[in-house]
């Protein structure tokens, strides 16, 4: 199917509510250009550098809002400030700290989700669920940026239902709106336990090229 059709069918299927974030990272700024065609306004990027190649190029594009949906190096905060609506994976004090004083010079604000490692994977980002409450808590005070949600990545091997149920328990605790959480694979079962955000890539746009283009 071509990338206005993925775009199509997902859009049949996802409840108008809940907002269905492209993710376009290591795919051409072109196939971006025709899922807009096709209606779609919201992008996930993953690195910064790319991020802001593509973001040139598809400057015409007035109505597309930027998500950073990848990790994210304090000094790379500078190169998003003012020009990215979402950013999903803020995990650590310092980083929001950065993205609140960055955006706010650029007379902006930055809504921001806070990732939780609900797996308690090493290699992963993300805090521990038990330090959520106490840094969201901190990073709701940061001026230029606005605190809208939680947001996780569960184990690729497990059964991500139970890790969509904590950061949906967790998030009502919080007292939050948002909950960023399912992909390809598994966006509906992350809308039946009450994504509002569900990040798609390779149901949209098919595999990823090995490298950015
Ligand atoms: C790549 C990526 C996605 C999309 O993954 P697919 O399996 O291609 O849908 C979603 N969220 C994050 C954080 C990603 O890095």
């Amino acid at each position: 199917m071509s990338i206005a059709a993925n775009v199509a069918a997902l859009r049949a299927r996802i409840p108008a509510a809940v907002t269905l974030v492209a993710v376009s990272k290591t795919q051409p700024a072109e196939a971006i250009r025709e899922a807009y065609g096709a209606g779609q306004r919201d992008f996930g990027e993953n690195y910064a550098q790319e991020w802001k190649a593509k973001a040139d190029a598809l400057s015409d594009l007035g109505e597309l809002r930027w998500h950073f949906v990848g990790s994210l190096q304090t000094n790379k905060v500078r190169t998003l400030a003012g020009r990215v609506a979402f950013v999903h994976a803020v995990d650590r004090l310092e980083l929001a700290r950065e993205l609140g004083k960055r955006f706010g010079a650029a007379g902006a604000t930055v809504r921001a989700f806070l990732e939780v490692n609900t797996g308690g994977e090493e290699t992963k980002g993300g805090c521990r669920p038990e330090e959520a409450p106490a840094l969201a808590a901190e990073i709701a005070r940061i001026p230029g940026l606005s605190l809208v949600g939680l947001m996780v990545i569960p184990p690729p091997e497990e059964d991500p239902v139970p890790h969509f149920r904590r950061l949906r328990e967790l998030r009502d605790r919080l007292g939050l709106a948002e909950l960023s959480m399912g992909m390809s694979g598994d966006w509906e079962r992350a809308i039946a336990e009450g994504a509002t955000f569900v990040r798609v890539g390779t149901a949209i746009f098919g595999p990823r090229p090995a490298k950015a283009p």
